[in-house]
């Protein structure tokens, strides 16, 4: 007696195949470094200023940024409104750029 063979189920995804959501949280990564910045932190960095060659230490100003109003408006929704101000003063919260402290160059955002 001959058992036809059960046709394979395309519900099912093969073994190793990639969800679609990875791909998406692929595509939403962002680029936060050119290849020209150079590698900057949270706090002020020791480099050669890439605009006057001068050996300094990066000024180092706080930004507010999306996510600081996006973590704002969460913290309402979720608690209260004496909490709205909490992403503001959280440095984790805000981008930093470095600034030449000779020429007032723009030398590179770090972004946490
Ligand atoms: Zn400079």
């Amino acid at each position: 007696m001959e058992k036809s063979k059960e046709p394979p189920k395309y519900s099912d995804p093969p073994p190793g195949w990639t969800p679609a959501k990875n791909y998406e949280a692929e595509m939403e990564q962002p680029i936060v470094y050119t290849v020209a910045q150079p590698p900057v932190g949270p706090t002020p960095c020791r480099m050669v200023c890439p605009s006057c060659r001068a050996d300094i230490l990066t000024d180092l100003k706080r930004e507010s940024t999306t996510k600081t109003h996006l973590m704002a408006v969460l913290m309402f929704v979720l608690f209260c409104w004496p909490c709205v101000c909490l992403p503001y003063c959280m440095d984790s919260c805000q981008n930093a750029n470095h600034y030449c402290p000779n020429c007032n160059a723009f030398i590179g955002t770090y972004q946490s």
